[in-house]
């Protein structure tokens, strides 16, 4: 296996829980990358953003994916127990919020597909959202209420799934960055920076860094880095339990157990062009700001401490890879989950595991198969 992100991790957790013979290999340290930096919010409703941009018909071609995430959030609910970590689960609901009545009416078509697909959420008119947040700004009118969602420490989850891949018997080689994959007569040979490693199967959930390792075995994936920024303010009081999201802008705020408030929603970081570093994109921090204070004015009151910056996985259409490709290469298998990926985790060490033993999954993933670009 290569990449050691929460996909990785759980992946090998879940295969050597079952007994398979596991090596995970990955170049840094584990949940170094994405899982590492991403902004700890759990998903389970269909963002807002492509749903606006991208249309109906993709709406519903991607609404089936809301199983994955609901399943993964069941698998979260246990993970304190089974891994032995508190991972700071908190499902406080998720709250999408409308400023105008344009945006409350694509809410409305939208929450009506989520609950074809088994989500409960619900629409809110502006007497709801007032009585579920009263922490909202006054202009606000309206929103969308997921009860699925909330947050967990991105920090503490990677870690706890490969700790207990490790006690579970898998071998995973830090430092080893995988430089060549070669076919072999039953499987597979990695040139890595820490030796060489073969191997009948092999799982690649690298991430962003997927597709320049497929390529590797002359297989082209639309898997692509989008450099984004979170910033993190002091601790404060408590002020809001749901994880906020904005219809008017990009926004996820939620509350940190120690308090901090965390502000993302996908700005872009910066990437020097001469020497490809990411640094943070100043402008976006205010104006990043300057929305989160919008939707919920009292933010205004809590200093920014630190915005730090990390490469997120995109696949053009904002759906899931999930595949064994057997047919361009006898046992590999290849699965990201494009920018909700910490929260699909859980789900994605289930179906990448069952794909690598040749088990079938719980959920039908032809939808997931890169031939569909
Ligand atoms: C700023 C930011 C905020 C985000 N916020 C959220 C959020 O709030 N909620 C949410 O659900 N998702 C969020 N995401 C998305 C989420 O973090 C990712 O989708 C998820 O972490 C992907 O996990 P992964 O294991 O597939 O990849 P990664 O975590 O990127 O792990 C891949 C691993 O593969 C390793 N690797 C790559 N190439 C090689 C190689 N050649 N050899 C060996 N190892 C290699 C890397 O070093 C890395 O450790 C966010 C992402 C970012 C960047």
């Amino acid at each position: 296996m290569v990449g050691g992100g929460i996909a990785g991790a759980a992946t090998a957790y879940r295969l050597a829980q079952a007994g398979v013979e596991t090596v995970l290999l990955e170049r840094f340290d584990l949940g170094t990358q994405a899982s590492g930096a991403n902004a700890g919010s759990m998903h389970g409703q269909i963002q807002f953003t492509p749903f606006r941009d991208f249309g109906w018909e993709w709406a519903r071609r991607w609404a089936p994916t809301l199983r994955l995430l609901e399943a993964s959030v069941e698998i979260w609910k246990g993970l304190d127990r089974e891994l032995g970590v508190d991972v700071e689960l908190r499902l406080g609901g998720g709250l999408l919020v409308a400023s105008d009545e344009r945006q409350l009416r694509l809410i409305e078509r939208k929450v009506a597909l989520e609950n074809e697909h088994g989500v409960a959420s619900q629409l809110l008119d502006r007497a709801a959202l007032r009585a579920v947040a009263p922490y909202v700004a006054d202009e606000m009118v309206g929103g969308e209420l997921c009860p699925i969602e909330g947050k967990a420490n991105p920090l503490l989850a990677t870690p706890a799934f490969a700790a207990a891949a490790e006690r579970a018997g898998a071998r995973i080689v830090r430092n080893a960055e995988v430089t060549a994959i070669e076919r072999t007569r039953d499987g597979f040979e990695l040139t890595t920076t820490r030796g060489r490693f073969r191997s009948p199967k092999l799982v690649l959930c690298a991430g962003a860094a997927t597709a320049p390792l497929a390529r590797m075995l002359g297989i082209e994936l639309p898997i692509e880095g989008h450099p984004m920024q979170v910033n993190v303010t002091e601790a404060v009081a408590p002020l809001v339990p749901h994880l906020v999201y904005f219809a008017g802008d990009r926004l996820t705020l939620k509350q940190a157990r120690i308090g901090s408030l965390l502000i993302g929603g996908g700005w872009p970081a910066t990437v020097h062009p001469g020497t490809g570093r990411l640094t943070v994109d100043l402008h976006g921090v205010r104006r990043n700001l300057a929305v989160a204070r919008r939707v919920v004015p009292a933010v205004g009151a809590a200093r920014l401490l630190r915005t730090w910056v990390g490469v997120n996985n995109g696949v053009p259409d904002e759906t899931p890879i999930v595949a064994a490709l057997d047919e361009v290469a006898p046992g590999l298998v290849v699965g990201t989950f494009p920018y909700l990926g910490f929260s699909a985790g859980p789900i994605m060490g289930e179906l990448l595991a069952d794909l690598a033993r040749g088990r079938e999954p719980r959920f039908d993933l032809s939808p997931y198969h890169p031939s569909r670009f």
